[in-house]
């Protein structure tokens, strides 16, 4: 079973910028036709409602996989936010995002008692890490996480982006932290032709495949593109069977509810 875990929809199609299509129906059109057949979608508080989230998992329960999006600076009302998600709306993760959301290494411990709790509903925590414009200094996701996994050791927390051009560093984490996943969508398609690519390769040998989870970023990349791309450069690294499977899917099934491959 080949999962993706890092989507996006939208209940408009051109809701993500105009240059994209984040509608549910070619989100679901593409897991259709496969190989990827099953798919994480993502809200951003408050850019998309875990409602819509959950009736769209609702619709298409074999296929999606739906995580929440809470305010994490809204504190009590983030947790309940997060309560309900996971116990009423049964979405499968809690998703963050310090540079659209407003956050980063500063707001450290105003952010333990949002990852405590999805730590307590056995939910993982993806928080995105691509260093990116003007706040590309400020958020510093990938010493958040450092910092938050060392302080919810029972929490699993999936990088987004793998860190960006901060690889290693993210790598570093990861290898620090048992508690730490690393999701590769959106790096290698953006810093394509660059060191990336076998930079990438270096770290998920080191790492023997464990926690590394693939994902796309759809619609940003598209899912079928982005698989037939990225699975080439896996192609390349010499990864075991075993270990393709792993990226592709097995490392993240245990983290959400409900899947069974
Ligand atoms: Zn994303």
């Amino acid at each position: 079973m080949i999962i993706d875990g890092h989507t996006h929809i939208h209940p408009h199609a051109d809701g993500w910028g105009g240059r994209y299509d984040a509608s549910l129906a070619t989100l679901v059109e593409a897991l259709t036709q496969g190989p990827v057949q099953r798919a994480v979608v993502l809200p951003i508080a408050p850019k998309v409602s875990n409602d819509f989230i959950a009736e769209s998992c609702r619709r298409y329960p074999d296929q999606l996989i739906g995580f929440a999006s809470v305010d994490p600076m809204a504190a009590t009302a983030g947790i309940e936010e997060l309560e309900r998600a996971v116990g009423q709306l049964k979405l499968k993760g809690l998703k963050l995002h310090p540079r659209l959301q407003g956050f980063g290494r500063n707001e450290y411990t105003q952010l333990v008692p949002l990852i405590q709790r999805a730590a307590r509903l056995n939910v993982p925590v993806l928080i995105d890490a691509f260093p990116y414009g003007k706040e590309l200094f400020e958020t510093r996701a990938v010493e958040l996480i450092n910092a938050l996994a060392e302080a919810v050791p029972d929490a699993n927390l999936i990088m987004a982006h793998a860190g960006g051009y901060q690889l290693f560093e993210a790598f570093l984490v990861a290898k620090a932290h048992r508690n730490v996943f690393l999701d590769i969508s959106y790096t290698l398609p953006y810093f394509r032709g660059s060191s990336i690519e076998t930079d990438l390769g270096f770290v998920i040998r080191k790492m023997h495949a464990q926690r590394i989870i693939y994902g796309s970023d759809h619609p940003e990349q598209p899912l079928a593109a982005a698989f037939t791309e990225t699975r080439v450069v896996l192609e390349r690294y010499g990864l075991t069977p075993k270990q393709m499977d792993a990226v592709l899917g097995e490392n993240l099934a245990p983290l959400v509810n409900g899947v069974s491959l």
